[in-house]
């Protein structure tokens, strides 16, 4: 009975993955509607879920979605383990394509990805999924306890486990302040969340899942400035000892990368840290400048609007 029971209890762990795999996935590349075949290569590795943070790295790598049009034209960077890489640059520059490279959603064209020093191609895509934890920019909550949406991350995580991740994603206390505490339904038929709030979430079930990799999917217009500052301690945590990838669309959360790679048009127009890249006075100086413009003229018209 034991030698039934084996084959089938692995069949169930393969099927969890898959399905946490296949979430985030939905999560993160909504608007992708058809990712093409990837199948595991017959002797391909398995990565282990957990355990020390791991290197990763592009290696000159070319990519496009059909042969006819390359977007990514020779992208190399490293991330050191438990580092954090920003990715910046305007809407279709080729953030997201990296990410999902990282994922093995596609195939690079040429050079290659590596995760721990092994090409994504010779590791099976679920170790490899298992291993990567989103914080996706819009986080989808099932109608169902908020106890449940975090423990999603890692299911069969107990009652201690669950708060003491909504506790570093510092979401315990308001959570504690609902009538029905961790019992509340939330979702499209229970309570809202706002959009800091359900990051919040995703932060948690991120901490839960503690995962190797991590990619960070910030809001563009889902948190107001002052949220989004709230936010960043609780991205800390759960991007400590963690390599992180982080595609940025406010440089505030940007300042602290270990490296920040300027995109345009899938190529790497600029590199560095946010003070070396400053003092470079190149084009992330300008979007810096532009952006704290926007900041100030925002916080004016809200000091106008509140009063003094
Ligand atoms: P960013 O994340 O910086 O906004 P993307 O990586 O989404 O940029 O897009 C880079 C380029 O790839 C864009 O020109 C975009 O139109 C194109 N692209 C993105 N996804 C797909 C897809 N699934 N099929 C074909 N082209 C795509």
């Amino acid at each position: 009975l034991i030698q039934l029971y084996q084959p089938l209890n692995f069949v169930g762990f393969v099927y969890r993955e898959l399905k946490q795999g296949l979430v985030d996935m939905e999560q993160m590349f909504s608007l992708l509607r058809t990712p093409q075949e990837i199948s595991d290569r017959a002797d391909a590795k398995t990565l282990p879920a957990r355990g020390a943070p791991v290197p990763v790295e592009f290696v000159d790598v070319r990519f496009g979605y059909s042969p006819d049009r390359e977007i990514l034209h020779g992208i190399s960077f490293r991330a050191e383990p438990g580092r954090k890489i920003a990715l910046v640059g305007p809407t279709g520059s080729g953030k997201s394509t990296i990410s999902r490279l990282l994922f093995r959603f596609y195939d690079v064209s040429e050079g290659a990805v590596l995760v721990d020093g092994i090409d994504v191609r010779d590791l099976t895509q679920a170790s490899l999924r298992a291993a990567i934890g989103v914080v996706p920019q819009d986080t989808v909550l099932f109608n169902d306890s908020i106890r449940y949406n975090i423990a999603y991350g890692r299911p069969g995580a107990s009652d201690a486990e669950v708060e003491r991740a909504a506790r570093l994603a510092q979401i315990h206390d308001f959570i504690m302040s609902l009538p029905q505490g961790y019992a509340t339904t939330v979702g499209e038929r229970g309570l809202k969340l706002s959009g800091g709030e359900k990051q919040r979430v995703a932060i948690a079930r991120t901490i839960l899942k503690d995962p190797r990799l991590l990619i960070l999917d910030e809001a563009t217009s889902a948190l107001d400035t002052a949220t989004e500052q709230d936010i960043g301690a609780a991205l800390r945590q759960v991007a400590r000892d963690r390599t992180t990838l982080v595609i940025a669309h406010r440089l505030s959360t940007v300042i602290d990368a270990d490296e920040i790679l300027v995109l345009r048009d899938g190529n790497i127009v600029e590199r560095g840290t946010h003070a070396s890249l400053l003092a470079a006075g190149g084009i992330y100086a300008a979007m810096w400048a532009a952006q704290s413009e926007q900041i100030e003229a925002a916080s004016a018209e809200q000091d106008l609007a509140t009063g003094p």
